[in-house]
């Protein structure tokens, strides 16, 4: 045996002790922008420099630019952390570097991609006819799935849209929750659909889309018609009442397209699997591996019950790709040709987490979630939302103060959450996405978050 590769060696070692001191160093970045710059740039030399200089000085630089969402109190937007198989599957797939688009290109990756795409659907209690696809995230999900969409409610009325594009093709009405995600809106803008050009439905106090306003809002609208759920409000957590409004929708005709991003992931637990009831019901749907799932950036996952409509959006011909003949090609259901084999890290995280650890990963996070409620509310303040999932909204009094507080507590170190606005309110956001998060984790927080909000 040799040594290996002294450079990938150097590399792991340092990558490990970036792990190793990631969860007791201060979440947020300290270094500034110009001391960043300051080590990392200048002109590009003619003769390059050597590359275990390089690893080493951006792993230096990391130390204090990076934020640390691999730690273990890091409450910002909703942001996964890496679990240590997942970053270990990944440091395979960038050695093994396959392409993943073709069977014939990586037969490991594709049978990687048929082993986890039956495990998600049984997660989710979809059928086994359900296509797959592994994108960069919810935002290329969203796409993937609404291209499906897109092809299939004109196909119905006879158009092409894949040949013929939109112009003069009957219109399609598109029909979202006001508390869509705002990636909704990037997805119809790519696809020629108008970001703005939608029916907002409105919704209740936690967000959820409102069956009435729903019913009123298809009533309204003939013709070819997709309609867009959340599972999981960015700010409360709160999902849609998805069997309700598939039983709308489709009878309506109309497509039914959920972005769960990350509530999704509440069918992996029996006591929170209610939340998602009427899932296999949908069309197509959206989710994200790099938040709730821990794997690293990027990974999302879509799925769509018209595997027809999902390749046809998707796929295109070239004179020398031949589909493997009876194989899947990963490239049929993503808008990538060439992508990594990002389905690998998500392949060992249920590998290894099995049906009990991937509920107790969902489970503890909401639980931790309402300790921060309860922590927070038992102080005085006002946490805003129902705490059903993993995301809590609390004030801390007046708009500014709560704004004062939140960017004191960034200061702080002990852990990081982002603001918003939820009603017409400031809000801050604490959103507990990661497996490495214990209840020790909180506690501190939530003593630096009461101590913080005091001084203010
Ligand atoms: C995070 C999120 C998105 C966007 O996901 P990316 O992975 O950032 O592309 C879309 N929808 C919802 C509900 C989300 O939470």
């Amino acid at each position: 045996m040799n040594d290996g590769n002294p450079l990938l060696q150097h590399a792991a070692q340092l990558a490990q002790s970036y792990l190793e001191g990631v969860g007791d160093r201060p979440v947020n970045a300290t270094a500034t922008r110009d001391e960043i710059q300051g080590r990392l740039g200048g002109a590009l030399t003619e003769q390059g420099d050597d590359a275990r200089a390089v690893v080493q000085s951006l792993s230096v630089t990391a130390e204090r630019a990076t934020v640390a969402t691999q730690g273990r109190r890091y409450f910002g937007f909703v942001t996964g952390g890496s679990l240590p198989v997942a970053t270990a599957a990944d440091w395979l797939v960038s050695a093994w570097d396959q392409n993943a688009a073709l069977h014939v290109m990586s037969p490991l990756t594709a049978a990687v991609e048929d082993i986890t795409n039956g495990w998600i659907r049984d997660i989710l209690g979809l059928a086994d006819s359900w296509s797959v696809g592994y994108v960069t995230g919810a935002t290329m999900a969203n796409f993937t799935a609404l291209a499906a969409a897109r092809h299939h409610v004109l196909a119905a009325v006879g158009w092409n849209v894949e040949a013929d594009g939109l112009f003069g093709a009957p219109v399609i009405e598109v029909v979202v929750s006001e508390e869509a995600h705002y990636t909704i809106a990037s997805a119809l803008r790519m696809l020629g659909l108008g970001g703005e050009r939608v029916h907002k439905v409105a919704t209740d106090d936690q967000g959820r889309m409102r069956v009435d306003a729903l019913a009123g809002a298809l009533r309204q609208v003939a013709g070819p018609c997709i309609v867009c759920a959340q599972a999981g409000n960015v700010n409360t957590g709160a999902l849609d009442p998805v069997d309700d409004i598939a039983t709308l929708v489709h009878e309506r005709g109309a497509w039914l397209h959920v972005d769960g991003a990350f509530g999704l992931w509440a069918a992996a637990s029996p006591a929170l699997r209610h939340h998602v009831a009427g899932i296999e019901r949908a069309d197509s749907i959206t989710t994200d591996a790099h938040k709730w799932l821990n794997v690293p950036y990027d990974c999302g996952v879509v799925l769509c019950a018209h595997p027809d409509a999902h390749r046809s959006a998707m796929t295109l011909a070239a004179p020398y790709i031949k589909d493997t003949a009876g194989q899947r090609d990963s490239r049929a259901y993503v808008p990538e040709e060439s992508h990594r084999a990002r389905v690998v890290p998500v392949y060992a995280v249920l590998r290894t987490l099995g049906r009990t650890g991937l509920c107790d990963l969902v489970e503890r996070c909401c639980r931790h979630a309402r300790r921060f409620a309860q922590g927070l509310a038992d102080a005085g303040y006002e946490v805003l939302n129902d705490v059903v999932l993993n995301q809590v909204l609390v004030a801390f009094g007046d708009d500014a103060t709560t704004e004062r507080v939140i960017a004191a507590i960034q200061d702080e170190g002990t852990c990081w959450c982002g603001g918003t606005r939820w009603h017409g309110r400031a809000a801050m956001r604490i959103s507990v996405s990661s497996w490495a998060t214990t209840a020790e984790d909180v506690e501190l927080s939530l003593a630096a978050m009461l101590r913080v909000a005091r001084q203010v």
